[in-house]
C-alpha cells in the first residue's frame, strides 16, 4: 500500500489548540486504556516507584491510574487547557511555575508530587530538563506526530529512556489512502527503523 498520501501532511500546533477550544477531541477516553491494562505488567517488570512518561500526553485518564498505584508520571502536551482539564476532572489540586530551561512553557504539578505535566513542545524537552523514565506509554503520540518529525521524536524518546526501560507502543493499523490521519499510519517496518 502506498503511504504516499500522508508523507507531507503536516498538523499545525495550532490546530491541535483549536482542537482542544471546540472540544473536537474524539481521541479522548473515558476510561482507562485496555491495552495498558493488558500489557501493564510489561511496562512494569515487577517493579515499583517508577517513572513513567506520557509523549503528547493530552488529558489521558491512564495518567492518574499509574500515579495511584506509586508511580511518578510525567508527561508532555502543547495545549494548556488539555492539561488544567486533567486536574479538574480528577479533583486534583496543582500548582503551576515556570520551566527555567524553556522560554514559555509551564509545568502544571499534582500538589502531592506524583504528577508533573509540562506544558510545551515536545521537542523543547530534553533529558537535562525532564530526566530519564522506566516506562513510557506513547498512545496517540507517535501517530499523531506529523511524518516528517517521526525520526526526531524517536529519537528523543531514545534519548529519555533509563536503562531497562519498557516502551508500549499503540498504533492502528488501516489503509492510509482512505484516511488522511492523524492518527498517521505507522508501518511496523518504519517503528523497527525508528527505534531499533
Ligand atoms: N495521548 C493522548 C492524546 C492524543 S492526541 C491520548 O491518548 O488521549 C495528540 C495530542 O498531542 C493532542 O492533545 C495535541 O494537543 C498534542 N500535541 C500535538 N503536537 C504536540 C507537540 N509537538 N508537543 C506536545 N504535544 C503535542
Amino acid at each position: 500500500s502506498d503511504i504516499g498520501a500522508q508523507k507531507n501532511r503536516v498538523v499545525a500546533e495550532e490546530e491541535w489548540l483549536q482542537k482542544w477550544e471546540t472540544h473536537n477531541i474524539g481521541f479522548h477516553k473515558e476510561q482507562g486504556h485496555p491495552l495498558l491494562q493488558k500489557y501493564l505488567s510489561i511496562l512494569l517488570s515487577g517493579r515499583s516507584r517508577l517513572r513513567i512518561f506520557f509523549p503528547l500526553c493530552g488529558k489521558a485518564v491512564d495518567m492518574k491510574w499509574l500515579a495511584d498505584m506509586g508511580h511518578h508520571v510525567v508527561g508532555v502536551e502543547i495545549s494548556e487547557q488539555a492539561l488544567k482539564e486533567f486536574f479538574v476532572e480528577h479533583s486534583l489540586p496543582y500548582s503551576e511555575e515556570p520551566v527555567p530551561e524553556i522560554p514559555g512553557a509551564k509545568k502544571l504539578q499534582s500538589t502531592s508530587g506524583n504528577i508533573s505535566l509540562y506544558c510545551c513542545s515536545i521537542y523543547d524537552l530534553s533529558s537535562s530538563i525532564v530526566g530519564k523514565f522506566d516506562g513510557f506509554w506513547d498512545r496517540g503520540a507517535l501517530v499523531a506526530v506529523n511524518p516528517c518529525d517521526r525520526q526526531r521524536y524517536a529519537s528523543l524518546m531514545i534519548t529519555l529512556m533509563e536503562e531497562n526501560s519498557s516502551y508500549l507502543l499503540v498504533t492502528a493499523s488501516y489503509d492510509p489512502n482512505k484516511h488522511k490521519g492523524p492518527p498517521f499510519y505507522v508501518p511496523e517496518s518504519e517503528i523497527k527503523s525508528l527505534f531499533g
